[in-house]
């Protein structure tokens, strides 16, 4: 038997590798993102509810109208948009579904697809999945995008750009002036933007999150990606959606009939019941910097370099005081023999630079970072 070999060479993905590092060494996982404390019981119910109510047969290829309709109402509130629920907004099997479908709908064999490094490491192997060539360029050394060379990497073959604020895995947001020269270059060069903003609700010193959604002549030409595993607390619930106007809508949905059709039904009904109230998300940054800040005092107090974080809930160090082993071989020996997981920023390029950087999630329960703080702080004094 002969396989095509697809993405076969990507190996398995770093957060299942280090999730199962970590469960074999009973370290601590501050490696793969995801909560360790349950999501808002509220929620809970209402999804045992939807079920008991018999919402088990298949929602609309598109979504569940409510659910559509609470998105649109709820993006267009926020950012000032104008999405319709029926044509711009479709549910989606999480955020990867989101930005995996949305290349497919977007760029094709021979075109070049921009990508900021590090970036998510789903984005590569989309774009080739759809036949194109993913072009990785470096952030600055601050993981500020650097648009020059953005412009110095633009061929006529580029086709999109994926953004992703705020950005996993260095916790940067984009700001105003990110975002309207991200808005001048694609008009200029006529590209498709993916805009992964999957941790919208989480940015703090009262920063700001811009998306694609307040920038009209941006948002005409965006796949604006969410996913409210994040927000809601929910990461293995995978309930995404895509807003993106019309037109780019027909081309998403395209594939995404034929794909994933639809996605789980009473998550669907829970979620849209949900999102009536704005509470849930408008409290978000504050819990996440509570702990973005205990997480950062603590390891204040060790010699890992912290490095800016505005929002997301990763915390990325430079360990180059510690150790001079590589970032892979750093985040394996933290997680075998201090007991505390954590992901190497390599594998967010294509060509790894010569950094010591590592990313920390905090979205854990308090005792969970103060036991990690702990630990961290014994091996590394
Ligand atoms: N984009 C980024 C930047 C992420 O960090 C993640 C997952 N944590 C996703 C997309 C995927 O989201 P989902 O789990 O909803 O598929
Ligand atoms: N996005 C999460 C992270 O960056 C992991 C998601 C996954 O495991 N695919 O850690």
């Amino acid at each position: 038997m002969k396989f095509p070999a697809k993405l076969l060479d990507k190996g398995t993905t770093i957060f299942t590798v280090m999730s199962a590092l970590a469960a074999e060494h009973g370290a601590i996982n501050l490696g793969q993102g995801f909560p360790d404390f349950g999501a808002d019981e509220r929620l809970l119910r209402l999804l045992g509810e939807a079920a008991l109510a018999g919402h088990n047969q298949y929602p609309p290829m598109t979504g569940l109208p409510a659910l559509r309709q609470a998105i649109a109402a709820k993006t267009n509130a926020l950012y000032g948009s104008h999405y319709d629920a029926d044509t711009d907004i479709t549910v989606t099997a999480g955020g990867t579904q989101s930005l995996y479908t949305a290349l497919q709908a977007c760029v094709g064999a021979g075109d070049e697809v921009i990508i900021l490094e590090p970036s998510y490491d789903s984005y590569e192997p989309s774009i080739r999945a759809a036949g194109a060539s993913a072009i990785g360029v470096p952030m600055t050394a601050e993981y500020r995008i650097d648009w020059d060379r953005v412009r110095a990497s633009l061929t006529p073959r580029t086709r999109a750009l994926v953004i992703n604020t705020p950005h996993n895995p260095s916790g940067r947001i984009a700001t105003h002036e990110d975002m309207l020269t991200l808005q001048a270059l694609a008009e200029q060069h006529d590209l498709f933007v993916v805009s992964d903003e999957v941790y919208e609700h989480m940015v703090y010193d009262g920063a700001r999150h811009h998306s694609v959604a307040a920038y009209p002549q941006l948002a005409a030409r965006s796949f604006l990606c969410g996913s409210f595993g994040k927000t809601f607390h929910v990461t293995g619930w995978k309930i995404g959606y895509v807003a993106a106007p019309q037109k780019l809508t027909a081309a998403f949905r395209a594939f995404h009939q034929f794909t994933v059709f639809t996605v789980f039904s009473p998550a669907q009904h829970a979620l849209a019941a949900y999102l009536a109230d704005p509470a849930p998300w408008q409290g978000l940054s504050a819990f996440y910097q509570a702990k973005r800040d205990t997480f950062r005092t603590a390891l204040a107090a060790t010699p890992l370099k912290l490095l800016p974080c505005d929002g997301t809930y990763f915390q990325t160090v430079d360990y180059s005081a510690v150790s001079s082993l590589p970032e892979a071989d750093f985040a394996r020996w933290l997680t075998t023999e201090v007991g505390v997981a954590a992901i190497p920023l390599s594998v967010f390029y294509q060509q790894p630079l010569d950094r010591r950087h590592v990313r920390f999630c905090f979205a854990k329960k308090d005792e969970t970072l103060a036991t990690a703080i702990g630990r961290l702080q014994k091996a590394l004094g």
